[in-house]
């Protein structure tokens, strides 16, 4: 796990939002509405499993974000994914907590090697 080559090039900075977009597939959708989507998909050349999860965000001055994740997965982690109470929740947990590749709303695709804290908000709010 975790030697997929998107993640060596999230790391290197040199990964695009439409080159993930083409090099994975998508197995499964979890959560799916205008705002907010949970997918598990999976690396077309590896077969890493991550979780896709999108979010628009409505800042306190009503601008509108648009935040995606992938977040790296054991096979064994898709039923947790599936049955969890609240994905928004979950979702907020884990792009905390996890490493993960993130293409924020300024277009930027990078490695949160650490999880993104201040992404937090953009689940829970
Ligand atoms: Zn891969």
């Amino acid at each position: 796990m975790m030697n997929c080559h998107l993640i060596e090039q999230a790391k290197a900075g040199q990964l695009t939002a439409d080159a993930i977009q083409e090099a994975v597939e998508r197995v499964e959708s979890v959560v799916e509405s205008n705002t907010f989507d949970v997918d598990i998909v999976k690396c077309r050349t590896c077969g890493q499993t991550f979780v896709y999860g999108f979010k628009q965000y409505t800042s306190p001055d009503w601008e509108d974000d648009y935040w995606t994740f992938w977040i790296p997965i054991g096979e064994q982690e898709v039923a947790t994914i599936r049955e969890a109470k609240s994905h928004l929740e979950l979702m907020g947990e884990m792009v905390h907590e996890r490493p993960h590749i993130c293409w924020h709303p300024d277009g930027h695709v990078f490695w949160a090697k650490q999880g993104l804290p201040v992404a937090f908000i953009v689940f829970m709010s």
